[in-house]
Formats: C-alpha cells, structure tokens, sequence
C-alpha cells in the first residue's frame, strides 16, 4: 500500500486560507476545470497512447531515439497514439531551437508523431499545450489543490540550511534527505509561515508523504514485471521556486491529463516510481502502465556502461548522419536491438516494410542491457543498400556527400553515369549482389581509383603490392595484354586472353593445375590478374576486374597500365 497522507486540515484554517492565497496569487482553474478540457481518449480496446517527452538540452542520444521509436512503434501497432511533449521546465539546461531540432530528428527517422509540435514549430493534437513551460498554469492549480489538501506544503529552506542537512546526515550515517524530523517545514505552524511570506523569502513547494521507508511498494513493469521498492517517504520538491513543477509532478499530471495509457522511459527513473505511483494516488488518478528501459551500453575493457555523450561519438543521433549510414539502416539496427528476432524477421521478409514487424514487450524485457555493436550495425546496413537500386545509392550518396564533403560531391557528381556505372558493377541485375557499402562515406573509399583526381599510385605501392612477381613478367605481362586488350571481348574471351598470357609466361591457366605441380609453375591467371588489378586500382582486392575495365573505359586501362615500362 503506498502511503498517502490524511487530510487532516479539511477544516480549513483562516490561516491557511491566507497562505494559499499568498502562495498561488494569480487566479487559477479549479482541477475539475482543467479536467473537462482534457476528456478520456475514444481508443480501441488495447490501444496504446504513448509519449516521447524529451528535455530540450540540444543533445539526442541515440537512447532517446531508441526509446522514442519502441513508444511509437507500440502505439500504432496498437492503432493508439504517439505524442511528443517538451520536457522544458529545467531553463536554465535549455538550449535554443533544441524543441526543432528534436522534432527534426524523429521526422527525419520516420518516427510519426500525432500530437505536439510540428515541423513547422506548430502544434496539433487536443491535448495540449505539448511544452511544459506553457502549462505552467496546470501544474499550479494541481499544486494549489494538493497544498489545500495538505498533502503539499511550502519549504523555505535555503540551499546552505540544506547542505547542513545533508552534512548533519553524512556525519550522523543516516539516509541522506527532507523526510520524517528532517522535514522541517513540513508542520511548521501557520504564522511562522505567514512570517516567512512577509519576509519574502524564496520557498519551494514540497508533496508531503507518509510513507515508510521500511514498507515496500509493488507494481508491475511492463518490460521488467513485477518489482518492489521501497515505499517513498522523501518530501520531494513538486514546485521550484521559480514556480515551475519539477519531472516528478509535471509528468504525472501531463500523463494524466493526456491519456498516456504506457510511459516507456529510461531506467534511471524507475527507483523514483513509487514517488510517481504515490502522486497518482494523491491527485487520485490511475497511474500508466510504466516500463522502464535499460540503457544502450558498450564494452570498455572488461566492463560494460552506458554509452556517454562525452566519450562516445555514437551516442549522438547527428553521428549517423555524419557518417552516412541510411536513416533506416539505424531504425532497423534498434529495432534488432530492441527485438532480437527482428533479424529473422528481416531475413524471411527482405521487402516489407519494418512497420509490419510487431514490437513485442516480452522480447523487448529480454534486451535489457543491450550492447552497442557496431558490427552488426554495419552488416544491417549493408544488407539494406545491396537491396537499393542504383540510382538510390547515386542520389542518396550524393546528398550525404554534398553535406559531408563537398570536394568528393564534385567528383561524383561530375559524370553521372560514369559513377552510376561504377555503382552497378556487382550490383545491376545480379543475384550476389555486392555488400562493401554500410554507409555513405563508404563511397569514396570503395570508388575512389575510378575517378583520375583521387587515384594515385606509387612505385612503391606496386612493388609492395606484387611482391613476389618477377619485374620483368610483370613488364611484359603487361605489354602482352596491352596489345591483345579489345574493348569489346566478351568476359570470356577476355579471360581466355589473360590465360594465354599467363601460360605464355609460366603461369599455370588455373588453381587446380598450379596445385598439381606448383614446382613448374611460377604461379598461376590469378597472379597475372592481380598485377593488372594494383596497375588500374592500386589495390590487391576489388569488385570483378572485367567490369572495372568496361567501367573505366579502354583510354583509362590502357593509361594506367601504361606506367610499367
Ligand atoms: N524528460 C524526461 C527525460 O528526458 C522524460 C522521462 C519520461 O519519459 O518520462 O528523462
């Protein structure tokens, strides 16, 4: 049972009266106002209304957005809602223009919200207003009402007489706190409340709790079942003395008043629920379903933690820009992450839409603790460009690239189908299609010795490269299939003439012969192959080599490997 003060101050005082008045001087709607603007929402049976309520900080970690995707995802696989509310009553974190950006980002992934603001800086939906700072009205007259119902109370303790507090605690090896005899505004009599009014001191407005600390509070988890804690007795600030309500007040009456139906939150809020479950029962409101996330982590070392938006660059939502991967390549990569069968869905599903994919909270409880792993974000996104047309990777990587380096842009952009053609090659119309690109600035590396301005060979880099072919095979080699090069061969015939050569000069025609006997032999096609490979690419691994040459045109091959004389 969670502990909720009597109201032993029904009777109201004069005095009391009088301090209400002086605390909550503006004229403000009666609770029961308030609550017929905000009528229950018509839902289906088992529809979800979930929310992603973000502090406008001007940072989105990638755990926001996990969080933001899993709560959109089960509102309209439910045929719910999703809203977006700003969480921005902390002003002295918020950063300009933080709400858009916010906004920007969720649309960007594809994470639809139905209500709060718009790209255009607009709201929509009826429940609203969606930003905090603008409904500090409500919070108050809630607030008013718990103080009238002395189940709040104004503290004006200052911030040194709390840090004595605290150091009496530390000294004392008690529970750190304003509880019990260390709530000394909590009965405080009425004039020396008044007096402290007159004096216009700064106060703070404080939920009374009477719970105990021994006593356990239980409520279920929809991502980690059943839980107990213990019960709150902690006389929490409900109202800063700026007059606006802190997350544990404001959230509670906004999911309230919204119909939040389930808060997916992070778990760094789950010790402070049978505070949240306590203010329900207070302000006598069923409270949400409540699941609390893990955090994304990452291995260092030994151990794992949270990834950190100091240390970690991939904690950031604006680094998968940065690098390119496509929006839904990091969708599907916490869609995996958040259902590890999502893969396997993946795999038996290779065209639909990840939309048709149905969340599960069950598989969701089992990725607690989920490890950040690059690797298999990468192998995601592979998979998802092998399946995107030519001119997708074309203009998509155009895009990235006009953003993130204008100079490659130029480059890519200067003979379309010249770089169409490059990205086709183990791609257009193939069943094996080619899986080298993860993410946009992947495209420089993977196409840069097609582009004149980009490549650059070395003497040493070939010598490094062949090592172990003789110099002179490799003159000659060269001349031979310089004179014998027609554009228009077949890839057969083509092939047929790098295996004359190659017997011609002592190399065995294929693996299986060389194998035989690999003392006759210097070597075998595939040596031969390779030294006209590092002349036209400078690189001992590449797409099919036939398709490089057609690609690159006859004057290019013949010019680069022209250079050995
Ligand atoms: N503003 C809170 C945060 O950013 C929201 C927690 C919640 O979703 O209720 O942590």
């Amino acid at each position: 049972m969670i502990g909720i003060p009597q109201n032993k101050n029904m009777g109201q005082s004069e005095n009391m009266v009088k301090i209400v008045e002086r605390l909550f001087s503006e004229s403000l709607f009666l609770p029961s106002e308030i609550e017929k603007k905000y009528p229950p929402r018509e839902l289906k049976a088992n529809a979800m209304v979930t929310r992603i309520a973000p502090s406008p900080t001007g940072f989105m970690h990638i755990g926001g957005l996990y969080t933001a995707l899993i709560s959109e995802r089960f509102a309209h696989q439910t045929d719910g809602f999703f809203y977006i509310r700003i969480e921005d009553t902390d002003r002295k974190r918020e950063v300009a223009g933080a709400s858009s950006l916010l906004v920007k980002s969720l649309s960007y992934y594809g994470i639809n919200t139905d209500e709060g603001q718009t790209l255009s800086g607009e709201e929509i939906g009826m429940y609203g207003p969606y930003s905090q700072s603008k409904r500090a009205e409500i919070y108050k007259a809630y607030i008013k009402d718990l103080v009238v119902k002395d189940l709040a109370y104004p503290c004006f303790s200052t911030l040194e007489e709390l840090e004595e507090m605290y150091s009496i605690q530390e000294a004392e090896k008690v529970r750190p706190g304003y509880y019990g005899q260390w709530a000394k505004w909590r009965n405080k009599p009425d004039q020396e409340v008044l007096r402290a009014l007159d004096e216009g001191k700064s106060f703070v407005i404080r939920f009374q709790s009477n719970g105990n600390c021994s006593n356990k509070v239980f409520f279920k988890d929809v991502l980690r079942g059943g839980r107990e804690l213990p019960e709150n007795d902690q006389d929490v600030v409900i109202m800063k003395s700026d007059g606006l309500p802190t997350y544990h007040l404001a959230h509670v009456v906004d999911d309230h008043l919204m119909g939040t139906t389930h808060v997916i939150r992070g778990d760094e809020w789950l010790s402070s629920t049978p505070l949240h479950l306590q203010l329900f029962q207070a302000l006598n409101w069923d409270p949400p379903h409540y699941g609390h996330i893990s955090p994304i982590q990452k291995i260092e070392g030994v151990s794992k933690r949270k990834l950190s938006k100091r240390k970690d660059s991939e904690a950031s939502v604006s680094y998968y820009d940065e690098q390119g991967y496509p929006k839904d390549a990091v969708i599907e990569y916490l869609l995996n992450l958040a259902n590890s069968n999502f893969e396997d869905w993946r795999k038996i599903n290779p065209d639909k839409n990840n939309r048709e994919f149905t969340l599960t909270f069950a598989k969701l409880a089992n990725s607690s603790g989920a490890l950040f792993d690059f690797d298999k974000l990468n192998n995601i996104s592979k998979e998802l460009i092998a399946r995107y047309s030519v001119d997708d990777i074309y203009s998509k990587g155009l895009d990235w690239a006009k953003k993130y380096d204008l100079e490659f842009s130029k480059i890519f952009e200067q003979n379309p189908d010249y770089t169409k053609g490059i990205l086709g090659i183990e791609r257009s119309g193939q069943t094996n299609v080619r899986k080298d690109i993860a993410k946009w600035s992947d495209l420089k590396h993977e196409t840069e010795y097609f582009f004149d301005r980009l490549f650059h060979l070395t003497t040493e880099g070939i010598i490094e490269s062949l090592l172990g072919i003789n110099t002179n095979d490799i003159k000659t080699t060269v001349k031979d299939f310089i004179e014998s090069y027609r554009e228009d061969d077949s890839k057969d015939q083509w092939f047929e003439k790098i295996k004359e050569i190659s017997i011609e000069h002592g190399y065995a025609g294929n693996i299986k012969i060389f194998k035989e006997d690999p003392k006759k032999y210097k070597g075998y096609v595939a040596d031969i192959a390779k030294i006209f490979r590092v002349l036209l690419t400078g690189r001992v691994n590449t797409p099919d080599l036939y398709s490089i040459m057609h690609i690159m045109g006859k004057d290019r091959v013949l010019k680069r490997l022209s250079v050995i004389k």
